[in-house]
């Protein structure tokens, strides 16, 4: 597990031939290589550098609140980031579990060195899949159909490399400028250099960008950090893997620690708030609300009891550690002279400084649900270049955008999740309807459907869709097909078996005496039965394992609220199912107010659904639209309808 990988990278040739080519082997670029591959078609990824193919560039870490959630979606998929995280694991949590388990978050820390490894190994050996080291500085675009067509790449050193379709997963190397205090300096993460022609190219096809900005704590040498007298914070025991293929961790776990900020800290940051490069005005960009920058704490929430710290290892055997929760880019001295002021971390020593970084983003308006641009055909995005923030969200669109490319290129329709079905669905329509003025993550508060949508169900509601895709393999069909099988026998055995209410009291199970018999199922639905229990009062419960229990348990509590739910679901599909032509021209309907014109231009709804979801635009609009899209006028050209209509 710890051995490097073999030089994975091949030398590109000028002329080379793919059917779908991935730039950029960041999370997004590789679960978008994989899915290509995975559909059947001939793929290159290629990266800056083939050994930082899976780099973290932030938090060791992988999962969390709706993240979680992600991962799950991805590997339901057969995606490859669950796998390569339960790999690379080395502390799991289950967060909220103390909440329902519709929101409860799959969260792991991770190995940074053997995340690489795994991914790059991974990689290596998927079929249809070569990977190639180069940096991309233009691409080839066809005029001539309705749309310009994406045609391949160039590279930086002149190579022409061809396909039918190129997936663009540069994440916050297009333009990308580092502040450390007053000094700047252009790169795409430390030590890397920037993209720059990209960012040209994409501006002079016509798309909307804008900029946007990160940032990332000091790396700090463990060696030099006092954990005692510091919180310990252990991991899950057993731990709970994000993939559904994953029987055991077999990775050694460790403890974090917890620390938090003092007076002293705040009261120094107060005093050199004027060198950080956003509040001398330097960075004007928006960064991340959900993910501030100590300094941002310090003036936006004030003392409160200190800000916590958790302080993560950053491998087994690395020292390095990541002490999450004080992101920043005050000057290097003001980062010294911050940790004397932390409890443990007084005489810590400094790997590397934390900076800010500044970079390009694509207004994802320009994309359709498929992740396809809407001004050229055959050009997809995917991850931070999208406004996003995040690996578990840059893997999520990397596969539907690698999945929907390779499908295109042999014909056939785009893949596209709904609200209903994901929370990758809700995260793309958001983008998409909506675009973002900062960086956008993954909250459960974003699903409307959250009930549904649980991170325990998601190969329940994604496998199936990605076997019809061609995006899961044999192995996953197998071990979803066995799995599907125990469970819809245990739902049988535990739908049959029954009792009445003074039956249920003589096993210490208070009902309502209302002579109702209930089924083991409905028993199950009471937060205080245990599966336990009803396994002591029907020993034909005893045969099904403590997983298939756990999960008819999740699923009865949930079922008197997913049958209210779905009305609502029913409602939205409805609404989605209403599509609207891609080359509707709203500029022919006269009754629209310019405003409400204007916007549905700029996002090109694909279904009544989606125009209704876009800030201000009226039901009376909704209605003038359906009546005019019913007769079936404002055509502006023959369209690829076809990709859309998925
Ligand atoms: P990346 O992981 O950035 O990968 C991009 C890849 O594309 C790289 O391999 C690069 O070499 C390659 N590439 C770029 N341009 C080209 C080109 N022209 N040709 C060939 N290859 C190219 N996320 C959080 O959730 N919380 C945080 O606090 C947070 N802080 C961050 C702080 C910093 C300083 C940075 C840099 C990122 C931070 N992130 C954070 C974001 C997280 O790292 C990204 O969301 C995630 O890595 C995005 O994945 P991606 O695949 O889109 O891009």
């Amino acid at each position: 597990m710890n051995m490097q990988p073999h030089h994975i990278a091949r030398p590109l040739e000028d002329n080379m031939v793919f059917d779908v080519i991935v730039v950029g082997g960041g999370h997004a670029g590789c679960d978008a290589a994989a899915a290509s591959a995975r559909v059947g078609a001939s793929t290159l990824l290629i990266t800056h550098r083939a050994d930082t193919i899976g780099e973290m560039s932030c938090n060791p870490a992988i999962g969390g609140l709706g993240k979680g959630h992600l991962v799950r979606e991805i590997d339901a998929l057969d995606g490859v980031m669950g796998r390569i995280a339960d790999e690379a694991g080395i502390q799991f949590r289950l967060l909220n579990r103390r909440k329902g388990p519709a929101v409860r978050g799959p969260r792991a820390q991770i190995d940074r060195g053997l995340y690489r490894n795994a991914m790059q190994r991974t990689l290596a050996a998927q079929e249809n899949l070569v990977i190639a080291e180069g940096g991309v500085e233009d691409l080839i675009v066809e005029q001539g159909g309705d749309l310009p067509r994406v045609g391949g790449v160039i590279t930086g050193a002149g190579q022409t490399i061809r396909a039918g379709a190129v997936v663009i997963t540069t994440g916050t190397f297009l333009r990308g400028l580092i502040h450390i205090g007053d000094s700047t300096e252009p790169a795409g993460r430390a030590g890397e250099p920037p993209a720059m022609g990209l960012s040209t190219t994409l501006g002079d096809l016509g798309f909307r960008l804008g900029r946007l900005k990160t940032g990332t704590p000091p790396r700090l040498d463990g060696r030099t950090i006092d954990t005692r007298g510091l919180v310990e914070q252990p991991g899950d025991e057993p731990p709970v893997p994000f993939s559904f293929l994953t029987k055991r961790i077999s990775t050694p776990q460790i403890s974090c620690h917890l620390t938090t900020t003092t007076q002293a800290s705040h009261d120094l940051i107060r005093a050199h708030i004027h060198r950080s490069p956003v509040y001398s005005g330097k960075i004007e960009s928006s960064g991340p609300r959900y993910c501030p920058s100590i300094e941002d704490k310090v003036v936006r929430f004030g003392d409160r009891d200190g800000h916590q710290i958790f302080l993560e290892p950053e491998g087994l055997n690395d020292d390095t550690v990541y002490p999450n929760g004080i992101s920043t880019s005050l000057p290097l001295d003001v980062q010294e002279a911050l940790l004397k002021t932390i409890p443990g971390l007084e005489n810590a020593k400094i790997l590397r400084p934390g900076y800010a970084i500044e970079y390009d983003f694509v207004d994802p308006r320009e994309l359709r649900a498929s992740l396809e641009t809407h001004k050229v055909a055959g050009l997809y995005l995917a991850g931070q270049i999208n406004g996003t923030t995040g690996y578990e969200e840059a893997a999520a669109q990397g596969l539907i955008a690698g999945l929907n490319a390779a499908r295109a290129v042999d014909g056939r329709d785009a893949v596209v999740l709904s609200r209903a079905d994901a929370y990758i669905g809700v995260m793309i329509d958001d983008l998409i309807s909506r675009g973002t003025e900062e960086p956008y993550r993954m909250f459960t508060s974003r699903a409307e459907f959250r009930l549904t949508l649980r991170a325990d169900n998601a190969d329940q509601r994604l496998t199936p869709i990605g076997l019809a895709a061609g995006c899961v393999g044999a192995v996953r069909q197998l071990s979803f097909e066995k799995w599907n099988d125990t469970l819809v026998s245990g739902r049988k055995i535990a739908g049959s078996l029954n009792l009445t209410p003074n039956e249920a009291g003589r096993h210490g199970i208070v009902l309502n005496l209302d002579g109702k018999r209930r089924s083991a199922l409905e028993l199950m639905a009471q937060h205080d039965v245990d599966v336990t229990a009803l396994v002591a009062i029907w020993p034909e419960m005893a045969n099904l394992s403590a997983g298939v229990l756990e999960q008819l348990k999740t699923e009865s509590l949930y079922a008197g609220y997913l049958d209210r739910q779905a009305a609502d679901v029913e409602a939205f599909r409805r609404d989605e199912a209403l599509r609207l032509p891609a080359d509707l021209d709203y500029q022919a309907i006269g009754s629209l107010s310019n405003e409400v014109r204007l916007k549905l231009q700029t996002v090109r709804p694909e279904s009544l659904g989606a125009a209704a979801r876009i800030s201000g635009v009226t039901p009376a609009a909704l209605t003038t639209l359906l009546s005019y899209v019913k007769r079936g006028r404002g055509r502006q050209r023959s369209s690829n309808d076809s990709q859309r209509s998925a």
